[in-house]
């Protein structure tokens, strides 16, 4: 028995990772005819959009994250593996994992992506990243120490460097992110330390492209760069972020800024795995595949979500690294593998942009539709609705609504606490 899993008759799926797109697919092949093992890393599943909430105080870690063994309670056929992956062997059909070595059927690739920092070393020691709750929390963690250490500073300069944020991305995170920061400085953080001159604190998102949410048509951009202006966010596009001491940042044409907090929302790159042919990731490590969601070469290793790289129609890039084609793909993956056992031929994905949006603050939001576009309180209220009904739990959902509700009646939140490990004591 391998990973202590029994042998079966059954066909065995190995979907790697616990995502949008692995968790999916495992829901959608619970209690089917295939015997399914799901291998994430973490024991839980994460709601990547809500990650700057956390960041910012404004939701617990536990709200956005859901255990994946509760989720296949009542599903039998389904076996879960806490484990990192570190390779595979498409010959022996097989992969390798820190808790051994597996055997497959089919294979399904679906690891996501993870923080590009695009080579830049000092960027990626000293920023902190928003790829997962830890990181979330870490930065939460930092902002709130900082504003700790401004009150016992007695140097002016460094006061600064404290105070000041620094978010680098003008995608729907960096967006997200500084928004809220903004409201933070304007409603909590001078309840919080009124011996702060808040004045001096200043939030910048810094994008290398020529305007912010690049995904979005010009005047949704234009209405969340108003929106962000508005709040007092400064807005640099054009941009490059080049290096970062922990102390300055640095950008191309001789900007300087001096800050003690840089958040990298700036770019992504697939996570590979060792042993499947180099040749078959794009320059941003995403796997190609064909209409099926097959791996260039092979039918019986899959890849689906941000992992796949598929190119469709005026999607001739790949699909954008989001929530829904990742869903999408795993619903039609596990019809198609339901098919190939009835001897049926597979069903090509094609994309179903159901719209984006992204949401910068109270009331402010902009909303793009297949059919229609809209800002503000309406597109708002949308975003919320949207995100609630989209996180895993009936109980994740009520919490969630709890503190949106909570924070937008007092505007405030009970969450601003720093935890952190102590140090170990010899004994
Ligand atoms: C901060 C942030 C905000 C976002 N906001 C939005 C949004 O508002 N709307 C939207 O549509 N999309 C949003 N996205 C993008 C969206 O979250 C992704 O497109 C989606 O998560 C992709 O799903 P996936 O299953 O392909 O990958 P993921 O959800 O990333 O899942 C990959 C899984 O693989 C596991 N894993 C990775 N490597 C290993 C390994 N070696 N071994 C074992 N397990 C491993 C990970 O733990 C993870 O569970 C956001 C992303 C981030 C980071």
């Amino acid at each position: 028995m391998q990973l202590n899993i029994p042998d079966s008759l059954q066909k065995r799926v190995l979907i790697a990772g616990g995502g949008f797109a692995g968790l999916k697919l495992a829901t959608k092949l619970a209690n089917s005819n295939f015997q399914v093992v799901l291998i994430d890393k973490n024991n839980f599943h994460q709601f990547q959009p809500l990650f700057y909430q956390v960041a910012t105080a404004g939701l617990e870690p536990s709200a956005i994250s859901f255990p994946l063994r509760k989720i296949f309670q009542n599903s039998k056929n389904v076996f879960i593996r806490v484990a990192e992956i570190t390779g595979m062997n498409s010959t022996n059909k097989e992969v390798i994992t820190t808790l051994g070595t597996i055997n497959y059927d089919i294979l399904i690739l679906a690891l996501g992506v993870d923080t590009n920092f695009f080579g830049m070393k000092h960027i990626a020691r000293y920023a902190i990243p928003m790829k997962s709750v830890a990181e979330a929390l870490s930065l939460r963690n930092k902002i709130l120490q900082n504003f700790e250490d401004a009150l016992v500073e007695p140097d002016a300069e460094k006061i600064k460097a404290l105070l000041n944020i620094v978010v680098v991305g003008g995608g729907p995170t960096g967006v997200e992110v500084s928004g809220t920061l903004a409201e933070m400085k304007k409603f909590i953080l001078p309840k919080d330390y009124p011996e702060i001159d808040f004045s001096q604190m200043k939030i910048y998102m810094v994008e290398a492209g020529s305007r912010i949410l690049a995904g979005m048509t010009e005047k949704s951009a234009s209405h969340a760069e108003g929106y962000l202006q508005k709040l007092g966010v400064n807005v640099l596009c054009d941009a490059h972020v080049s290096d970062y001491d922990g102390e300055m940042v640095s950008i191309k044409n001789n900007i300087k800024i001096p800050a003690k907090t840089l958040v990298w929302a700036a770019g992504v790159s697939g996570n590979q795995t060792q042993g499947l042919n180099p040749e078959l990731y794009t320059g941003s490590n995403r796997i190609r595949v064909n209409s099926f969601n097959q791996v260039e070469g092979f039918d019986d290793i899959y890849a689906i979500g941000d992992n796949a790289y598929m190119a469709e129609g005026k999607y001739a890039n790949g699909h954008p690294q989001m929530a829904q084609p990742a869903i999408q793909q795993a619903k039609l993956l596990a019809l198609n593998l339901k098919r190939q056992v009835k001897n049926e031929s597979m069903k090509p994905y094609h994309y179903f942009n159901k719209g984006s949006m992204a949401t910068i603050g109270r009331n402010l939001a902009v909303v793009e539709l297949p059919f229609m576009r809209f800002y503000g309180f309406l597109a708002w209220l949308t975003w919320m609705f949207v995100h609630l009904m989209a996180i895993v739990g009936v109980k994740n959902r009520l919490l969630v609504f709890i503190n949106w509700f909570w924070n937008y009646v007092t505007y405030d939140q009970s969450l601003r606490l720093i935890l952190k490990p102590s140090a170990r004591k010899d004994v």
